[in-house]
């Protein structure tokens, strides 16, 4: 560390805040002044911030946590947290101001890029002390944004995304990452394209076409790429194949990385359409066995059905489709939670969730065979956990007769009826036995 940064860290007070010895006679007195220091410090630290005066509000954020009590955590997450901000935005000040006022200054002014290191400090320690706040990671794409370091924050804005889906802050944050990198991709593509165009370069040009075949490929289907999405590890699939690649593990199927990311990865905008450039008609072709074979399963086609070995013929009048799920049948009306692990059910639950949210709670007779009498169950709760299982809560709705069933991906499909109830006449006596039992 050169003195200038030392100079700099010790005014921003980046010095051992432990060493501050108390008087255990005080202590009571001293915490609770200690405590309006740090709301006074923190509070001015904010105001300062809002007038955009970026060098004094880390200082006062610096104050507030020299006296913030050692075990708050969550407090010094945050003071932390708004001091990596401040940090930030001063650095972008720094960065955006005019060359010959940085020249006639040049001595005083820190540097800018330091700034971002010290911001990015912080915003790590900030996720430290509080894991599941998604700010950390907001403040931490911010910092590498502008350390330059692009793949990093992009994959900083995805963990604090999945701690907070849909945050304004950090789906801004990842859009302007992901414009970087497909800007730099695309500049890579082009210094291809030009040494290819060069007469003395046709070798380069073939391997590179060979390249690209390979590079279009998904490694799970060996099919031309179809809605690609791109890991945090680098590594693209199908959409379709990565969501079940999910269900058997968290690891990148191509390098095994371990793999922090939400199901639903976004598609690779740029990639796509440089796809739908170069094979036209081999994309859409693959678009219509993508959407087919999706709505084949969550719709549960006829004739796919019976292609998939169903005894019988097409689903009849009244019939409907339902995935089963084999354990116990359920009451209508009565409630149940399940814990779904296995990677066949995975499938069946994530299916479900992208159609009528319905799944038939059925079980095995005394002799193995299927018990015809299923209950049709709604999905009122789904929580996916981050270990890729899912827990569900389910509301039995009516009973059902299974016509007949197959097995599709692994896991039961059946062409079910609905079974009608007749309520006894009210005031009968079989009603009036219901009731008592009822009551009970
Ligand atoms: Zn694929
Ligand atoms: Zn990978």
């Amino acid at each position: 560390m050169s003195d200038e940064v030392a100079a700099l860290d010790s005014a921003l007070g980046n010095d051992d805040v432990s060493s501050e010895a108390t008087d255990p006679a005080l202590e009571g007195d001293v915490e609770s002044q200690q405590e309006k220091l740090v709301q006074k410090h923190k509070n001015t630290g904010n105001a300062l911030f809002a007038e955009q005066k970026w060098e004094q509000a880390s200082k006062q954020f610096t104050l507030a946590l020299k006296f913030a009590p050692p075990g708050d955590k969550e407090a010094a997450a945050v003071l932390l947290s708004n001091r990596s901000a401040a940090l930030c935005s001063w650095s972008m000040q720094l960065r955006s101001r005019p060359a010959a006022l940085s020249e006639s200054r040049a001595i005083f002014a820190p540097d800018p890029t330091h700034l971002a290191q010290l911001a990015l400090k912080d915003a790590e320690r900030a996720a430290q002390l509080r894991p599941t706040w998604h700010k950390g990671y907001s403040r931490q794409g911010a910092a590498l944004f502008l350390l330059e370091r692009y793949g990093e924050a992009e994959t900083a804005y995805l963990e604090g995304l999945m701690l907070a889906p849909g945050n304004a802050t950090l789906t801004e944050g990842l859009n302007k990452v992901q414009a970087v990198l497909a800007e730099q991709q695309q500049a890579r593509d082009t210094s291809d394209t030009a040494a290819g165009s060069d007469g003395r370069a046709g070798p380069k040009r073939q391997r590179r076409l060979a390249r690209e075949a390979d590079d279009t490929e998904c490694i799970l289907c060996m099919k031309l790429l179809c809605e690609p999405v791109t890991t945090p590890c680098g590594h693209t699939f199908c959409r379709s194949c990565f969501s079940r690649a999910l269900d058997h593990s968290s690891k990148c199927p191509c390098c095994r990385t371990v793999l922090h990311v939400a199901r639903e990865l976004p598609v690779s905008i740029t990639l796509k359409n440089l796809l739908l450039k170069a094979f036209p008609e081999d994309y859409a072709a693959r678009l219509a066995e993508e959407s087919s074979a999706a709505a084949a399963a969550a719709e549960g086609d006829g004739a796919a059905a019976a292609g998939s070995g169903g005894s019988g013929g097409g689903g009849g009048a009244g019939a409907a489709t339902l995935p089963l799920f084999v354990m116990s049948t359920m009451l209508p009306g009565e409630k149940m939670a399940l814990n779904i692990f296995e990677p066949r059910y995975r499938l069946m639950v994530r299916r479900c969730m992208e159609g009528s949210h319905l799944l038939g709670m059925a079980q095995v007779a005394r002799d193995h065979s299927l018990d015809p009498i299923a209950c049709e169950a709604a999905i009122t709760e789904c929580q996916q956990l981050p270990d890729g299982r899912y827990y569900l809560e389910l509301t039995g709705r009516r009973r059902v007769v299974i016509d007949r069933s197959w097995e599709q991906d692994g896991y039961r499909v059946g062409s079910v009826k609905h079974l009608k109830d007749n309520p006894p006449e009210p005031g009968s006596q079989e009603a009036q036995e219901l009731q008592s039992v009822a009551a009970e």
